[in-house]
């Protein structure tokens, strides 16, 4: 049984004890173990800052961006084994493990690309100079440095290649060094993918480090000018944010939480707008069998579509083929883990005990696995025909493939319906009518981190409800973590720290210029 080791301060090191399961969720098999008892975790961090971060902020941006480039050669070549990898311990399908593994892949391309034209001097410089006296005769620039701490990524289960590479791009080419800690159910590929990196000695040793398992001390360790990247449940943010690190000492932190994401069709609801929304809503319901931040947990119709929504959404999910991720006639395949689909089960419960079933997997799909204590769930779709009231929909994100139809009076009920998710990753709007998408953008964009518009001059090029891409902000406000990441060279921002300097404008222009 391969334990997987962690690579701190240069070298590889084994936690003590024999570690906790790493499992395929269909066969239940034991893949490796993860430990992470007995490890220095001051020791690795010194040595990250020191080493890593000194080494990696002599170069330029550009030259980091050819660090990027060459770790997207090595993961390309590697590409067969991480999507093995993803079958086995995710439970994907090839095109789900895609999502996952090729999404980390194009993200650090795209940051090797930005970053290739990248000059100090160009980031350095956060708007232009104010006067602060008469005559200009002293001035203020604010200006962006690289941050000299390191960056821990503690991140979820769902997207073990894409969740570290999104977060390392950014900060690999700020010149920050990274500490990953990946959720233990999926550690496994992230740990591949780094052991690969570290082989092919691409990286400053130091640079980029790896912990398996959940180390003492993790939190406590740090200096208050280092910086946490957190993915994962509102609630362990919660308690993350509590630690004296956060909570006193002032270590950056941003937070990926849960997210209950909308999917409206709008007023004019024609057939070819709601075509476009339930094959996103089919779509989202079924990749990764629901497991993304920003899959559709709420979509919202007029009355009068209610009933063809819920029809023409039973229709097409009925059809879609269930189960184990080796067989190749499966399109959706297994959750991450059985506590996970214990964990979806009850939350299907919960929400059965207060709305309509407009579609059950669970009767109407027959599962093709052979193995009887497998983590698969079908897709569920429940409707509510009183959202204002529904005690849970708004709330309870249940992390896999369910979502709730329900019918909205007029565009202010739509839009406020949506708002119920008290801050959301992203709203999706599927319309012909431009002046409503419009408006709707507008009024989306005060609870939610991305606003995606769809009409049919987009339907065949859109890059979908729940696809992250780089050059979009992904985050979102209040109960989504409040976080904010990519978005082109505003992920960069996370990992400089800023100041206002003060001074005389011909001394402030030679800093900038
Ligand atoms: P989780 O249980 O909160 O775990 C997330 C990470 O935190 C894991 O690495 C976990 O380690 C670690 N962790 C848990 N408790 C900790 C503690 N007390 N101290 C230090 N680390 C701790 O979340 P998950 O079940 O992996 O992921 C599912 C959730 O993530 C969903 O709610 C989903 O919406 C959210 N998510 C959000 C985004 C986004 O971008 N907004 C993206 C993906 C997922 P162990 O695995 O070792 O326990």
């Amino acid at each position: 049984m391969t334990k997987l080791a962690n690579y701190l301060e240069g070298r590889w090191q084994e936690g003590a004890g024999a570690g906790a399961p790493v499992l395929d969720p269909v066969t239940g098999e034991t893949l490796a173990t993860v430990s992470a008892d007995g490890l220095d975790m001051a020791a690795a961090y010194a040595f990250a800052r020191e080493k890593g971060g000194t080494a990696l902020r002599a170069l330029s941006y550009a030259q980091r961006a050819e660090l990027l480039s060459a770790i997207v050669k090595v993961l390309q070549a590697n590409r067969d084994k991480y999507f093995e990898i993803s079958l086995k311990n995710s439970g994907t399908v090839q095109n789900d493990s895609g999502v996952d593994v090729d999404g980390g892949i194009y993200t650090l391309s795209y940051y090797a690309k930005l970053g290739s034209k990248l000059t100090a001097k160009a980031l350095m410089a956060d708007g232009t100079p104010d006067a602060l006296a008469r005559d200009n005769a002293f001035a203020t620039q604010h200006i962006l440095v690289p941050a000299h701490g390191l960056a821990l990524f503690i991140n979820a289960f769902n997207f073990p290649s894409w969740g570290l590479w999104e977060k390392a791009a950014a900060a690999l080419l700020s010149g920050v060094p990274v500490v990953a800690k990946p959720a233990s159910a999926t550690a496994w590929l992230t740990h591949e993918m780094v052991k690969d990196v570290i082989d092919a000695n691409i990286l400053p040793t130091g640079a980029l480090n790896i912990v398996c398992g959940r180390p003492a001390g993790m939190l406590d360790a740090l200096d208050p000018l280092d910086l946490v990247s957190f993915t994962g449940s509102a609630d362990t943010a919660a308690s993350l944010r509590d630690h004296p690190k956060i909570k006193h000492e002032g270590v950056r932190f941003n937070a990926e939480t849960d997210s209950v994401n909308s999917a409206i069709l709008g007023p004019d609801a024609d057939d070819d707008a709601m075509g476009l929304l339930v094959r996103e809503v089919v779509r989202e319901l079924t990749i990764k069998s629901g497991q993304k931040c920003t899959a559709i947990r709420r979509i919202m119709v007029p009355e009068s579509r209610y009933a063809a929504v819920a029809a023409a959404l039973a229709d097409k999910l009925k059809g879609i083929t269930v189960g184990d991720p080796r067989n190749e006639n499966i399109r959706m395949g297994s959750l991450v883990s059985t506590s996970q689909r214990d964990a979806i089960l009850q939350g299907i419960s919960q929400l059965e005990a207060c709305s309509d079933i407009l579609f059950d997997g669970r009767k109407d799909i027959a599962i093709q696995a052979d193995h009887a204590n497998h983590a698969i769930v079908p897709p569920v779709v429940f409707g509510t025909t009183t959202p204002d009231t529904h005690p849970l929909v708004h709330q309870m994100e249940v992390f896999g493939p369910v979502a709730t139809l329900m019918p909205y009076r007029d565009t202010d009920h739509a839009l406020a319906l949506a708002r119920r998710g008290m801050g959301s990753l992203v709203a999706s709007v599927y319309s012909n009518d431009s002046t409503f998408l419009a408006q709707a953008a507008v009024a989306l964009a005060e609870s939610h981190g991305r606003v995606h518009l769809i009409n049919n001059d987009v339907a065949k090029v859109q890059t979908g409800h729940g696809n992250v891409m780089p050059q979009s902000n992904h985050g979102g406000p209040g109960r989504a973590g409040g976080g904010e990441e990519l978005g082109g060279l505003r992920a960069l921002r996370f990992y400089h720290r800023l100041a206002a300097v003060q001074g005389a404008p011909g001394v402030l222009e030679a800093i900038v210029n």
